[in-house]
This record gives structure tokens, sequence and C-alpha cells, in this order.
């Protein structure tokens, strides 16, 4: 319960403000009293969290929680933490998530175990090339702007499939080419660079990908007062250890 405050960090307007534009359907009614309403009032308030918790870290101590968690998981001594019947009714009400995570799909690397998280720990969007489309973007300025998250991670690894495609070209079937194009830039930027070609423009990538999400009002705004910070990290597939990516 330390990762939590137990009052509200995030003023209701701005919880309205975002949650109203953002989540469509699943809409849920709370009752708000600022001077904006009506104590009595009901405003249909669309929000998966009623605004209660907000995570209390820093973003750099969001940032050591999760290297103190990829350590643990690296040394093989994982605490497995807030996975138990008590945490799942603990967050049952509102998450507060301390980071969000962009990363990639691939199998083998998942940040819950990666990072030695549980339950409501981290907000993860998962995508083939970690890549921040507008789908993404939107789902990391939820975690920021509404839940919260401190700390916004975009999570390349090794041997990344969907980049690796993007490097070696070719025509592929369906819509995977949108994927391709999308990692294309990253080919470019680590073209001619010294060291492994897949590994520079996974890298390049996942710069690349930092670089669009700071272009998001949302998250340029919660950086700006010291709110967010969005870093680079990579993960090995042979070890598991996970580095920053500057
Ligand atoms: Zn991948």
């Amino acid at each position: 319960m330390d990762r939590y405050s137990t009052g509200q960090n995030i003023s209701r307007r701005h919880l309205l403000k975002y949650g109203v534009g953002f989540l469509g359907a699943s809409s849920l009614t709370v009752l708000v009293g600022t001077k904006a309403f009506a104590s009595t009032e009901k405003v249909q308030l669309v929000a998966s969290n009623p605004g209660t918790k907000q995570s209390t870290l820093t973003p750099d101590a969001a940032l050591k929680n999760l290297i103190e968690g990829n350590q643990r998981f690296v040394a093989k001594k994982r605490l497995n933490p807030h996975q138990d019947d008590f945490r799942i009714k603990e967050v049952a009400s509102g998450q507060a998530p301390f980071a969000a995570i962009l990363g990639c799909a691939d199998s083998r690397v998942v940040p819950e175990i990666a990072f030695d998280q549980g339950i409501g720990d981290i907000f993860v969007v998962r995508v083939a090339g970690n890549i921040a489309s507008t789908e993404d973007i939107a789902s990391e300025e939820y975690a920021v702007g509404v839940l919260g998250a401190p700390l916004l991670v975009v999570l390349g690894h090794e041997r990344c499939g969907a980049v690796k495609a993007a490097l070696e070209g070719g025509s592929f079937p369906g819509v995977i080419e949108s994927l391709v194009s999308a990692i294309q830039p990253a080919v470019e930027a680590s073209e001619g660079k010294p060291g492994d070609r897949l590994t520079n423009a996974v890298k390049a990538n996942v710069r690349i990908q930092v670089k669009r999400l700071q272009k998001s009002s949302v998250l340029a705004s919660a950086i700006q007062k010291g709110k967010l910070k969005i870093v680079g990290a990579f993960y090995d597939l042979d070890t598991g250890e996970i580095s920053l990516v500057s």
C-alpha cells in the first residue's frame, strides 16, 4: 500500500477531461462534488479508475523499482509480488500502475515477468515492433493522464522479428506491411553504423518510438511538470537482462 496515496493527485476536472475523451462505451457513473458540478449532480464519467489512488512514486523511483525487479529476474530470485487473492481484491475497484510499458508482442519478452511485477503494477501495451501507433499512444496517454503512471518504458528486444522483417524487406501478407513501414525509419537511421545490424536497428527503433511518444501533448505536459519520464530499454533474449537505451 505504500505505493499509493490516499489523496487524489489528479484533479477531478482533469480526470473528467481525459476520461470523457478516451474510452467510449465503458462508462462509469460517479458523483462529482467540485465547484464545477453540484454535489448531487450525476456526471457520466468515462474512466476505468475512480481516481481515489495514484502512484506516489517519482519517475526515478519507479525506474529503480523496475530495474531491481529485472535484477531479481536475472538472478533467478523473483518475488512474484502482488499475485494473490488479496491483491486481486485490492485493485478490483481501481488501478494505479507505477509504470507504463510499450513492448513488443514477442512471446519471449513478458514485462510482468521480466520486471518481476504483479497484478495492477504495470500498464503494458504490446504490439509487434513496439511501435507507437496512434492507438498505442492513446493507451499510454490514458496510463499517464488518467491513471497517473510516472514512468513510461519503450521496451525493444534482441533479435526482434518485426525489426528483422523491416531490415530484410520483401512483400508481406495481409496488413503486415503497415508494421514494417512504421519500423522503416529505424532501418534508415541505423544504416552504416558499426556493430550488429539488427541490434542497431532495434535500438534505433526504440529511440524513434520514444520520440514519437514525447510528441504527445498529454505526455509532454506530464514530462514538463516532472511527473513523467519516458525511457528506452533493450531486453537481452539470452540473459533476460534489460538495459537502458540512451
Ligand atoms: Zn519483437
